[in-house]
């Protein structure tokens, strides 16, 4: 499976950032699944290592810059991320769509990451779900918006994280069910055939974020076919990380 820990902005010391990341790093040796963390701006220059190693932890950004860099103040560059050893760019977080990033911009912020040699995590998912299924829509319009924009082979390169809004941040109980995460990822699967008809979509990643924990891992990742997990708050923890891994191990 492909884990990837989005710190956000809980962690505030340099102490903490170093103790999460050797505690991921043991994990990742162990070789079972593809770890990833993906720190604030500030602490990746402060992880990355010197000299990456193959199959080890892999370095993740929250986010990445529209442009190219150059008179842009507070934007990180994705030359600079590279630069860095960063592979995975999130795009796309609801939390950073609440601040008024469009499909467009989530687009170019994708577009910007494969060129530059690294993987898109392209976030989508609905703020609610109604009984009309109209939440539907909104799932597909975020998906479409992204793989409409990509070549055949972007779009092989990409990696989907379904995330309700609805069950970001919460405690296990307000998880997705394993049932409704099912029905959702073969939704996903056939949006993608959209795009890449045939047996093509198979080879695309999708990753189910919202409040997952030591607690659910296990039932959320058994026979709903989900390729891995997005972990916000419970990636924050080092034994709580370690356990939820340990947990689909
Ligand atoms: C997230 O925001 O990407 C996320 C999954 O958060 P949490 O695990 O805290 O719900």
């Amino acid at each position: 499976m492909l884990i990837v820990g989005n710190w956000k902005a809980y962690v505030e010391s340099k102490t903490k950032a170093k103790a999460l990341c050797v505690s991921a790093k043991r994990l990742a040796l162990k070789g079972e699944h593809e770890i990833v963390i993906a720190p604030a701006a500030p602490h990746i220059g402060l992880l990355a290592p010197a000299k990456p190693t193959k199959g080890g932890l892999m370095l993740g950004a929250q986010d990445v810059s529209i442009t190219v860099g150059g008179a842009e103040t507070g934007e990180v560059a994705a030359g600079l991320l590279k630069e860095l050893g960063v592979s995975y760019v999130i795009v796309g977080h609801s939390e950073r769509r609440a601040r008024g990033e469009s499909d467009e911009i989530v687009t170019e912020k994708a577009r910007h990451a494969l060129a530059h040699g690294m993987t898109p995590i392209l976030c989508i998912g609905e703020a609610y779900r109604d009984t009309e299924a109209q939440y539907l829509k909104q799932v597909r319009r975020q998906l479409s918006a992204v793989m409409a924009s990509l070549s055949a082979k972007e779009r092989l390169s990409i990696v989907i994280a379904y995330e309700p809004i609805w069950a970001i941040g919460k405690s296990e109980l307000e998880a997705i069910t394993p049932n409704d995460l099912s029905e959702m990822i073969l939704y996903i699967r056939k949006v993608l055939t959209d795009f890449m008809p045939g047996r093509a979509n198979q080879k695309v990643r999708i990753l189910y974020g919202g409040s997952v924990d030591s607690s659910n891992a296990r039932s959320l990742a058994a026979g709903t076919g989900i390729d891995g997990f997005l972990v916000g708050r419970a990636s924050t923890d080092v034994a709580g990380f370690s356990s939820l891994v340990k947990a689909v191990s």
